[in-house]
């Protein structure tokens, strides 16, 4: 399979195009607002990849959709499997006949993250990198880590102090450097690119980094395939920093481009009510206002997102919207979803599904629709957030008569 047909690169902000060599991260013109969407030799690619090659292909990972990606040969890419994650079909859930969950949480560290930070450390491997490194709210971090640890290089990361533990345990676990930061992943962010400047080491951010958003738009490839090559009639995107919507967006319209789907779907950008910078700036027209964020989401809480203007282009390209829901609603559905479906998520996991039970109960859905849910994070990753979505458990000694009772008492 042939890959990297990338021709260029072309800013969000100014519109001017860029050679591979010339613009490393973002815009050399606009400086860090200038991130960079990669370009690729569409007609080229329409030689290796139709619904005929991908029938007959036998990768069972991301990397099967290989000539639309940014890395050069399968030798290049990381060992840890990524992607080609099963979508669920739920015929008659919340009344719909046509949902779809997505589950990301099969991914080797447990979020959708993984899909990006492949790409990066294949790129980092054809470019000689010797260290790595990422702000994280937590999952990009532990995806960076897992994938160093597999590559065998050093990684530092960059995490909010508040992170949930078991992100931080996880971080560790993989042997990375983790720096956790008194303060905002905002905060974070800004002394991770500080860092990274200083100290030379391969950059794993969605919003700097243009290929990274490249592996997130494998997740819209995958629905439609699964689909049958049929775009779903709306997906329902988490949105934090906007590059899983950038990635999501940018997919669909390839796969339209290519002629593998007749349309791009609908997407329908979820946010926090506490972090919702994103919508602002998708209603109001203008650029995006920083914020504080408060949510419990902590994957989703990025009162300033990097990814914004993509992801804003790309809402409004589907004729899609941004919404928001609460941190009650999340953390209710965590147990809703895991309980119907057995689908466990965290609670960015699960917010665009909160988003769709919105949707659901506004009557904005179809109930015959084709729905996509993306459910981006696995809930071991927070167990703090489950707890408060459920009571404790039942608490007897180790005898049956006070099972018995207990059984009886909830009869
Ligand atoms: C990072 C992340 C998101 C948000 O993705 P952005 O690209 O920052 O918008 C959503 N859910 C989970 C589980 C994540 O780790
Ligand atoms: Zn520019």
């Amino acid at each position: 399979m042939r890959g990297a047909t990338v021709t260029g690169l072309r800013c969000a902000k100014c519109g001017a195009e860029h050679s591979v060599k010339d613009a490393r991260f973002t815009c050399p013109d606009c400086g860090p607002d200038g991130i960079l969407d990669v370009l690729y030799d569409y007609d080229e690619v329409a030689k290796h990849i139709s619904r005929e090659t991908l029938a007959g292909s036998q990768e069972n990972s991301h990397w099967r959709y290989l000539p639309l990606l940014p890395v050069e040969s399968m030798a290049s890419t990381p060992r840890p499997r990524t992607g080609w994650t099963p979508l669920y079909h739920l015929p008659g859930h919340l009344g719909l006949s046509g949902l779809h969950i997505k589950d990301d949480s099969g991914n080797p560290t447990a979020s959708l993250k993984d899909r990006a930070t492949s790409v990066a450390l294949a790129r980092a491997r054809d470019e000689g990198v010797t260290a790595v490194a990422a702000a994280s709210t937590g999952n990009a971090g532990c995806s960076l880590a897992g994938f160093s640890a597999a590559e065998g290089l050093p990684c530092y990361i960059f995490v909010p102090k508040t992170a949930p533990r078991p992100k931080v345990a996880q971080l560790l676990v993989y042997g990375a450097t983790v720096f956790a930061v008194d303060g905002s992943y905002d905060d974070a962010f800004d002394l991770a690119m500080e860092a990274i400047e200083k100290f030379g080491w391969y950059n794993r951010c969605c919003a700097v980094n243009p290929y990274l958003v490249e592996g997130k738009k494998t997740v819209a490839f995958e629905i439609c395939e699964q689909l049958g090559f049929r775009a779903p009639d709306r997906v329902f995107v988490p949105v934090g920093d906007g590059c899983i919507m950038s990635g999501t967006y940018k997919g669909f319209a390839e796969f339209e481009r290519l002629g593998l789907i007749d349309r791009v779907p609908e997407l329908i950008g979820v946010q926090a009510e506490g972090a919702s910078p994103v919508k602002a700036a998708f209603e109001c027209g203008g650029d995006v206002v920083p914020c504080e964020a408060n949510t419990c989401a902590d994957s989703i809480a990025v009162g300033h997102p990097r990814n914004w203007r993509k992801a804003v282009k790309g809402v409004g390209a589907s004729g899609g919207r941004m919404m928001t829901v609460t941190d009650d609603e999340i953390i209710g559905a965590i147990a809703s979803l895991a309980r119907s479906t057995g689908i466990f998520g965290e609670p960015a996991g699960v917010t665009a599904y909160a988003g769709l039970v919105k949707a659901v109960a506004e009557g904005a859905v179809g109930t015959d629709e084709t729905i996509a849910v993306l459910m981006t994070g696995s809930g071991l990753k927070d167990t703090e957030s489950a707890m408060r979505s459920v009571g404790e458990p039942v608490s007897v000694g180790c005898s049956i008569a006070d099972v018995e009772r207990e059984l009886a008492a909830r009869a």
